[in-house]
């Protein structure tokens, strides 16, 4: 596999932004508030930036009121135009796919709202919350977990219901970490990220906050030096932040990409990356590995690749578990361990995670005749397909005592 680093940071886009957006400053592309006013949210919007299906344009026009479309500029200039199959096109524009319900689909695959002991926080883990501040994104991706709120103005959580959360997570004094999702939480302004995170600050058993946010992908622009400035004054002896982020292709690591991990790595602020298994996006071992070498570029570990969930809509991107296990198995060995995330599948009903590994061992008993008759060994598949055996534990070391 070769990587060609030049291209990986900064593919076509400016051309592709001059042919789209010819009238558009520096200035104003660099500023996330033009992407924001900008998005694109209608079929005519649409029909601008890519020549559409008619499967595409239909799908549009009826998933319109279930689960609203937003692409920023940004991303529109990454998605190709003439190729419906594009992974960052299947992310952001609809099909007919989502109409589609598969057997044991569901609203809410993960029993979110179940585990709720007060509104807008799911508390599923001892010492974990997760913590719903905002239902809006900047682009909204279309094989969302969360459909059934994110993107609905009508259901967004006001300043009490936050209160009301962050008062639980003060009297549960078995909350260490705190996980700021929603939606997506940049999508606040500095201002409202900088009390939320001094409110936690000032919980003495909170460890850590981890800020659960794609805009580094799809709107770079937002990591602006006001929010790396909120980070920075966060980080201390007594509350570490972190930020999760959602990188799904390496089409998406691009030099603007970079510069916002960049403005969030120098605040001393750790990235870690959970992607979604993705048919037809990224359910390919060179493009899971390339994404996974550009993100390590990036000084963003690739910490989970998460299992498509049983939201409903989404058969069109699920794939096999065993294509899953297969993909981790051929990363093993071609790519740096830094680079490899842990495969999950979020259970439904609330479950939690559990990770899926590769099948590479094997317990057996000892062939007869050894020295320690009895004893099993374990027989390990390495990733080049030999067989390694290596014995249980003897009672006792060799030779000693
Ligand atoms: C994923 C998740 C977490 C965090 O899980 P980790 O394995 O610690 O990253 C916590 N709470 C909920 C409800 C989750 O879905
Ligand atoms: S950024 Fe996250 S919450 Fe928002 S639409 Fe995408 S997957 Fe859903």
């Amino acid at each position: 596999m070769q990587l060609d680093f030049a291209r990986a940071f900064g593919e076509a886009h400016p051309v592709v932004r001059s042919r789209l957006y010819p009238d558009t400053t520096d200035a104003e592309w660099g500023d996330w508030r033009w992407h924001q006013q900008h998005r694109i949210t209608t079929v005519e919007d649409l029909e601008r930036v890519v020549r559409l299906t008619d499967d595409e344009r239909a799908a549009t026009q009826a998933t319109a009121r279930r689960f609203r479309m937003a692409i920023t500029p940004y991303w529109a200039t990454l998605m190709d135009p003439e190729d419906p199959a594009c992974p960052l096109r299947r992310q952001a524009v609809p099909t007919s796919g989502e109409l589609r319900v598969w057997p044991g689909e569901r609203p809410d695959p993960l029993a979110e709202e179940t585990f709720m002991p007060v509104p807008g926080l799911t508390h599923r883990y001892p010492d974990r919350v997760l913590l719903y501040t905002t239902h809006n994104c900047a682009m909204y991706c279309r094989y969302c977990t969360r459909k059934r709120k994110v993107s609905d103005p009508d259901s967004q959580p006001g300043k009490s219901e936050l209160d009301v959360a962050l008062d639980y997570i003060r009297r549960t004094p078995t909350v260490r970490d705190v996980i700021i999702s929603g939606g997506d939480p940049l999508s606040l302004s500095n201002e409202r990220l900088d009390a939320l995170l001094e409110a936690l600050a000032a919980i003495p058993h909170v460890e850590v906050a981890r800020l659960g946010t794609r805009n580094l992908v799809t709107l770079p622009q937002r990591v602006d030096a006001g929010l790396a400035a909120v980070l920075g004054r966060h980080q201390s002896r007594h509350l570490a932040v972190w930020v999760m982020t959602h990188f799904n292709h390496p089409k998406e690591c691009t030099d603007d990409a970079w510069e916002a991990c960049e403005r969030i790595a120098s605040t001393g602020t750790p990235i870690q990356n959970q992607s979604v298994l993705l048919r037809g996006v990224n359910d390919q071992a060179d493009v899971l590995a390339q994404l996974s070498r550009r993100l390590l570029r990036m000084r963003v570990k690739p910490y989970y690749l998460l299992h498509a969930d049983l939201e409903e809509g989404i058969g069109h991107f699920r794939t096999t578990i065993g294509e899953g296990k297969a993909l981790l198995h051929a990363l093993r060995g071609p790519l740096s361990g830094l680079g490899i995330p842990q495969y999950v599948v979020d259970l439904p009903t609330g479950g939690g995670k559990v990770p899926v590994v590769p099948d590479y061992e094997a317990q057996r008993p000892r062939p007869a005749g050894g020295d320690d008759p009895g004893a099993d060994e374990w027989v390990f598949t390495n990733w080049q397909g030999r067989a390694i055996a290596i014995p249980e534990p003897l009672p006792g070391p060799v030779g000693i005592g």
